[in-house]
């Protein structure tokens, strides 16, 4: 039985495991195919592969690009790119740059609210790594600000809240075009996390088909069995491809480990249909 999971985060973003180690942790759970889907960020790639050829995995060339879409973020993967597509690389690294900002706004606002520290403080759980919020989250579990970062979030990370600050990542357009002139197929991640009607979700889903987006993640930590089946039926009636992925950000912080999820609805025409070789 194929284990193919096309979603997960190392150090290089904010994973807690190294390239290799994810790599490990997913030859001990049985996994056949794997993407390193870094938040922004195509660094741990090269370790990834080398790891991954050692231990027998087929490896995906990945990133996971943050995306404003109607004020919105929103978070398209993209498998089986090019990382070194000078559009791409470029385009991500004005990214990375947008979250040191970001960073120190984050601080900023959390100072005024009492907590001080956090930028050296998410900067140590960062080590070489981007600027996420999950760093700021680790730091603030650590402080004892909240039991984990499932609720550090919620009380100070998310729109709202002390924590948060608006950013502008990069167009729709402009990532769905970075990923698939490398090479790569575009997927929209955890679509159901999204807050948007009927209306607005219908409309994203076209315009991403229309600028060359090919597939939905379907099975994803962030979706119940019901939101799987209906992106499922999205993706059917849209005609666009099926993915599948854990997220997984590290042992003990995910909610699926790496390849421990469900299969693919019977009835998707999956991501990887017409990958050749050993899927
Ligand atoms: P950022 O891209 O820096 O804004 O951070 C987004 C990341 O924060 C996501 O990829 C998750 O790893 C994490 N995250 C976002 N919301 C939550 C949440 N409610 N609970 C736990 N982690 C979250
Ligand atoms: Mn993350
Ligand atoms: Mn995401
Ligand atoms: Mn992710």
């Amino acid at each position: 039985m194929l284990n193919i999971d096309l979603h997960c985060h190392s150090t290089v973003s904010d994973g807690l495991l190294t390239p290799t180690q994810l790599v490990e942790h997913a030859a001990v759970r049985g996994v056949s195919a794997l993407a390193l889907t870094d938040h922004d960020d195509v660094g741990g790639l090269d370790e990834a592969r080398q790891a991954a050829a050692a231990k027998g995995i087929r490896f995906i060339n990945g990133v996971e690009i943050s995306v404003s879409w109607r004020g919105q973020t929103l978070h398209i993967v993209g498998l089986g790119i090019d990382p070194e597509f000078p559009p791409l690389a470029q385009g991500l690294a004005v990214i990375r740059n947008g979250r040191v900002e970001r960073a120190r706004n984050i601080a900023a606002q959390l100072d005024k609210f009492g907590i001080h520290g956090s930028l050296e403080g998410a900067c140590a759980y960062a080590g070489n790594g981007l600027m996420g919020r999950l760093h700021f989250a680790r730091f603030l579990v650590q402080q004892g600000y909240a039991k984990d970062v499932k609720a550090v979030f919620k009380k100070y990370l998310v729109k709202g809240k002390p924590g948060y600050v608006p950013h502008q990542w990069a167009s729709l357009s402009d990532a769905v075009g970075w990923i698939r002139n490398s090479g790569g197929r575009a997927v929209i991640a955890h679509p159901a996390r999204y807050k948007l009607g009927k209306d607005a979700l219908d409309e994203l889903l076209l315009e991403f088909r229309a600028l060359g987006g090919e597939a939905i993640e379907v099975i994803t930590a962030s979706h119940t069995p019901e939101q799987s089946l209906l992106f499922a039926r999205h993706a059917r009636r849209l005609g666009l491809l099926a993915s599948r992925g854990s997220d997984f950000h590290g042992p003990g912080e995910s909610y699926f480990d790496l390849g421990r999820m469900p299969e693919l609805p019977a009835d998707c025409t999956p991501v990887w249909h017409d990958w050749n070789g050993a899927m």
